[in-house]
């Protein structure tokens, strides 16, 4: 076993193509538990496939990716899914269920063959779904809530996974800002309580405002990683997403504020 801090996952190098196109072009990157990471970076610049990676749902094509120091190409599925759980970008759903059986999916993992849920299975249920605020929905089906809501849904199924790490690509996109700042805060309240949490973000300012650490991807690599003050920089920033802002300080409990300025002059 490879000696790496408890419960974290050590990114080491890993790249990825898809035929001839490079898309993660050896990144590294080291996840510590009870923190939370934003992972930002323009469209098309690698943050799912990063993620799906981080989530065994893709296998790089060199590098590997350690979880508790172990290598995840090496863990069975059932097992790598006590320690890391994944909400994926929004897709259509397909399937219409009710709310308490989609969270009840996310124990998976500790259901047995031919076996249905038990009692703890359901209680553990209870517990993340009143964490997530979605308790009084819980006999609704999946696609008649709004999206908001099928978000915290998705939230309650990743938390009774009951595992140390959680992955959530875009979490808030498509939420107004009430929803944005209720799963943010949720996100911040998982990583007091002790878990790793990543999340794929495209607002720079609640990335700012609740992330201990930005990670910031281009064209499949990491430019910057660091503290907020650190990587939302004007140069880092216009670097990265072609548009010159103007950082304001110290807000939010001292994080940057990022304020794009128009192209011609305002
Ligand atoms: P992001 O999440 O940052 O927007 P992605 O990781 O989804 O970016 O995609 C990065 C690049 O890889 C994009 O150009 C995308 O088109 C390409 N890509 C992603 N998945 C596949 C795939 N399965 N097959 C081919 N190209 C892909
Ligand atoms: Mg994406």
């Amino acid at each position: 076993m490879r000696q790496v801090k408890e419960y974290s996952i050590e990114v080491r190098n890993i790249e990825v193509s898809f035929g001839d196109f490079n898309v993660l072009k050896g990144v590294s990157l080291e996840i510590e538990k009870g923190q939370f990471y934003g992972i930002l970076g323009p469209n098309g610049s690698g943050k799912t496939t990063l993620l799906k990676s981080m989530a065994k749902a893709l296998r790089p094509q060199s590098g590997a990716i350690f979880v508790d120091g172990e290598d995840i190409g090496r863990m069975r599925a059932r097992e790598f899914s006590k320690k890391v759980a994944c909400l994926y970008q929004s897709t259509a759903i397909t399937y219409d269920y009710p709310v308490m059986d989609v969270v009840l999916m996310g124990r998976y993992p500790y259901i047995k063959r031919f076996q249905t849920e038990s009692v703890k299975d359901r209680e553990i249920a209870k517990k993340a779904m009143i964490a997530s605020n979605v308790w009084h929905l819980k006999d609704r089906r999946i696609n008649e809530i709004s999206g908001g809501e099928r978000q915290r849904v998705f939230i309650a199924r990743a938390l009774v996974q009951e595992t140390d790490i959680v992955l959530l690509d875009e979490p808030i996109s498509h939420l107004d800002i009430q929803h944005q700042i209720e799963i943010l805060e949720l996100a911040g309240k998982m990583a007091k309580e002790g878990k790793s949490i990543v999340a794929v973000l495209h607002d720079l300012n609640f990335a700012s405002m609740y992330c201990d650490h930005l990670i910031m991807l281009k064209d499949g690599a990491i430019v910057a990683q660091g503290e907020p003050q650190k990587v939302l920089t004007e140069e880092i920033v216009k670097k990265v997403y072609g548009v010159k802002p103007f950082i304001i300080d110290g807000m939010n409990g001292n994080r940057p504020y990022v304020l794009p300025l128009k192209k011609q002059g305002a």
